[in-house]
């Protein structure tokens, strides 16, 4: 295990997400389900960092989504944190989906958003019990650019980009991240840095780390890597 503060420690024994023959299939023109999870079992325990590697098409994504409530299950079960995830509806999942960040390979900021808003965009409008520029800022600074918090995304970089993208992720302090090959878009330099920065949460904060990945040298950083294919995971760690 590479870690090497005691807040990560002290989590470790717990497993955060917990999956039970999760499925999860999409209906094809042609009326045959593709089916993209298949029965997918796992548990990750609070504070580590697991890669999910696997070729195109095997159901990374769609297992990110459906751990961060983007899409439904059909069956199985997710628990997250001692919440069943599979079937909230509502303001609990609204609420759910605060507790979990999510980083994509596009960053999908706001175009017509500065950094510092896009930073603040998850956050519910009326909330007032803290300063969330304050948060924010110091966000901005923590993932390196606190100089840029009035840039719109177009005048940022793709690791730029991206920076922002997690600190968005991070606004609502969850206790896991979900990043689906958040270096995919990236050189090989800015997305050591974007890695650098993940397992930094998860060594500084005892952030839980879910990350997609091609990189055979990225999944090697993690504290386990799982692979799948066509649905299916195929291999419980290296
Ligand atoms: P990966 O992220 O590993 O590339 P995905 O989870 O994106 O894999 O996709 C797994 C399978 O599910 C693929 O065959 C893909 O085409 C299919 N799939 C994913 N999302 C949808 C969707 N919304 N509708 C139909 N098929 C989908
Ligand atoms: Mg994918």
């Amino acid at each position: 295990m590479k870690r090497t503060s005691a807040a990560a420690s002290s989590t470790l024994t717990m497993p955060l997400v917990c999956l039970t023959r999760v499925r999860k299939s999409f209906p094809l023109p042609d009326g045959a389900p593709l089916v993209a999870v298949n029965d997918v079992s796992l548990a990750i325990a609070a504070g580590t960092a697991i890669a999910l590697t696997g070729p195109s098409g095997s159901g990374k994504s769609t297992l990110l989504h459906l751990i961060g409530a983007i899409e439904q299950s059909d069956s199985g079960t997710i628990d997250v944190d001692g919440q069943e995830v599979t079937g909230l509806s509502g303001r609990a999942l609204a609420a759910y989906r605060r507790r979990v960040g999510f980083v994509f390979q596009r960053f999908h900021l706001l175009p017509t958003l500065t950094a510092l808003d896009n930073v603040m965009a998850p956050l519910i409008p009326f909330r007032t019990d803290f300063d969330k520029v304050a948060r924010a800022r110091e966000l901005l600074a923590m993932v390196g650019l606190a100089d840029r918090a009035a840039a719109l995304p177009s005048r940022l970089s793709g690791g730029q980009q991206q920076r922002v993208a997690i600190a968005r992720a991070l606004i609502s302090q969850p206790a896991l991240l979900l990043a689906d090959e958040p270096t995919g878009n990236l050189d090989s330099q800015n997305g050591t840095a974007i890695v650098d920065l993940l397992l930094r949460l998860r060594d500084e904060q005892g952030t839980t780390l879910i990350m997609a990945t091609h990189d055979t040298g990225i999944a090697a950083r993690c504290d386990r890597a799982v692979q799948m294919r066509d649905g299916c995971l195929t291999s419980l760690d290296r």
